[in-house]
C-alpha cells in the first residue's frame, strides 16, 4: 500500500444531525450552501433552526443545480465574502457538496477557482471550516478531498488534500425525502465508486475492503431503500455504503464508467448517477479479464453459485447479477432521451480515453473499443 489519508471526522446515524452544536460555536458566520429543493422541502431550515439555536449566524447560499459550473461557485463566493462568512456548511446532494467545498477553499485562498482547477496553483492558506451534510447517498463528496465542476465544457474534479472537511455528518432521516429514482441512480453512483475502487490499478488492502464491504451493503439495502424509502435501516447502511465507497474511490481512483460518463455529462444534462449507471454492466463485462478474480469477488457477493465453475465462467457471471440489480432498481438501459447527434459518439470515445481517470482502469480501451459501448448506452 502507498498512502492512505482521509482526516474527515465521520458522525453517522438516524438523528446524527443534532450533534451539529458540537462544531458550530456563537463565532461563526456560516454560509449554508444548498440547493433550492432542499429549501423547499424544510431540509435547510432543520440545520438553520439548530445555528439559530446555537447563536450562530448564518447566510443562505442557495442557487446551486445539478452538476455546478464554475460561475455558481463564483456566485456563492461572492455572496460569502459580502457577508462576512468564515464557515462553510455545505448541505444536498454531491453539486452543493462540491461547490460548499470550494467555496470554504476561496474564502481563505486568493485568485479564480480555474486557477486551482486548471493551473493547479498552490493553496495559499488551510480553507475555512467546512462540514459536509449529504442529502443524498451517493456520491461520497462528504469524504472526499474533490469537488467536480464544470468549466471549460469540461466535467473537472479539483482533487487536493486541503479539501477534506473537518465533519462529515451522515444523517439517514434527510435522505427520506429522496424520491425513488434519485434514490436508486444515486445509491448506483456509490455502486460504480466501489466497483472502480475495487478493480482499479490504484487499489490497495484497505481501499478494498471498504469498496468490497460497500458493495455488500449496496446489493443488501439499496433495493429496500428503493421500494420503501421510510425504511430507515435501509437508508442508513446505504448511506454507510456511500461513505466507503467515496473514501474508497477518492484513494484508489476510478475507471471506464466515470471516464465515458464525463464527457456523456459534460455536453447533456444527464443526472450524475444514471449517467455512470448506464455504462456499469459494459464496464464489468469489459474489466472481466483484466481482473477476473475480483470479479469471481463480485458475483459471489451478489450471491451467484459460482461451484464448479472455471473462474472465467465465474467472472462473467457478476455481468448478469449486475444487470439483474439494475434492472430490480428499474434504472433505464440507455441514455436514449439526451442523445444529441452521431458525431458525439466518436468525440466522446476520444474524451473517454483522454480521460486521466482512465490511467486506474485495469484494461486499457482504444476509442473504437469504446464506440459500440457509446452506440449501444445512447442509441435506441
Ligand atoms: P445532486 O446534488 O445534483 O442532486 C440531484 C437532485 O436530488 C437535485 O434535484 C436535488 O435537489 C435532489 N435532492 C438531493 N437530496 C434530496 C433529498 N434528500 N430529498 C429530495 N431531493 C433531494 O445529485 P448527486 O448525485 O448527489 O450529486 C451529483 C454531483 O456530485 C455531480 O456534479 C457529480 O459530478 C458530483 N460528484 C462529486 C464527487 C466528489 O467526490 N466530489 C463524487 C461523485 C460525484
Amino acid at each position: 500500500m502507498k498512502q492512505f489519508y482521509m482526516p474527515t471526522r465521520i458522525v453517522h446515524g438516524e438523528g446524527s444531525l443534532s450533534r451539529l452544536k458540537e462544531f458550530v460555536g456563537n463565532q461563526d458566520h456560516v454560509c449554508l450552501v444548498t440547493d433550492k429543493t432542499l429549501v423547499g422541502i424544510g431540509v435547510a431550515r432543520k440545520v438553520m433552526d439548530l445555528l439559530s439555536d446555537i447563536g450562530a449566524k448564518c447566510t443562505v447560499f442557495s442557487d446551486v443545480p445539478p452538476n455546478p459550473h464554475e460561475e455558481v461557485v463564483e456566485k456563492a463566493v461572492t455572496q460569502a465574502k459580502k457577508a462576512g462568512c468564515n464557515s462553510v456548511i455545505a448541505l444536498g446532494g454531491g453539486s452543493p457538496l462540491d461547490v460548499g467545498k470550494m467555496v470554504a477553499f476561496l474564502l481563505t485562498n486568493p485568485g479564480k477557482l480555474e486557477e486551482y482547477q486548471w493551473d493547479n496553483r498552490p493553496t495559499d492558506a488551510p480553507m475555512a471550516k467546512l462540514i459536509n451534510i449529504p442529502t443524498t447517498a451517493g456520491t461520497g463528496s462528504e469524504v472526499t478531498a474533490t469537488a467536480v465542476i464544470i468549466s471549460r465544457n469540461t466535467k473537472k474534479g479539483i482533487k487536493r488534500d486541503d479539501l477534506f472537511a473537518m465533519v462529515a455528518i451522515v444523517d439517514p432521516a434527510l435522505m427520506v425525502s429522496m424520491p425513488p429514482h434519485i434514490t436508486s441512480t444515486t445509491g448506483i453512483d456509490a455502486f460504480t465508486h466501489a466497483y472502480e475502487a475495487y478493480v482499479g490499478l490504484g487499489a490497495n488492502p484497505v481501499t478494498d475492503a471498504w469498496a468490497l464491504e460497500a458493495m455488500g451493503l449496496l446489493i443488501e439495502y439499496l433495493p429496500r431503500a428503493y421500494v420503501n424509502g421510510q425504511d430507515m435501516e435501509a437508508r442508513e447502511n446505504v448511506a454507510l455504503a456511500a461513505v466507503l465507497a467515496g473514501v474508497a474511490m477518492d484513494q484508489a481512483g476510478l475507471g471506464v464508467i466515470h471516464s465515458c460518463s464525463g464527457p456523456v455529462a459534460s455536453y447533456y444534462d444527464v443526472p450524475h448517477g444514471l449517467s455512470n449507471a448506464v455504462f456499469l454492466p459494459y464496464a464489468v463485462s469489459y474489466n472481466l479479464i483484466a481482473a477476473l478474480d475480483k470479479h469471481v469477488m463480485l458475483a459471489e457477493l451478489f450471491g451467484m453459485d459460482t461451484s464448479g465453475l472455471s473462474r472465467r465462467e465465474a467472472a462473467g457471471l457478476a455481468v448478469d447479477a449486475v444487470v439483474q440489480f439494475l434492472a430490480d432498481l428499474e434504472i433505464p438501459e440507455g441514455l436514449y432521451d439526451y442523445f444529441g447527434t452521431d458525431e458525439d459518439i466518436p468525440k466522446f470515445a476520444q474524451s473517454a480515453c483522454d480521460m486521466f481517470l482512465m490511467k486506474n482502469n485495469p484494461r486499457k480501451p482504444k476509442p473504437e473499443d469504446l464506440i459500440p459501448i457509446f452506440e449501444a448506452v445512447l442509441k435506441r
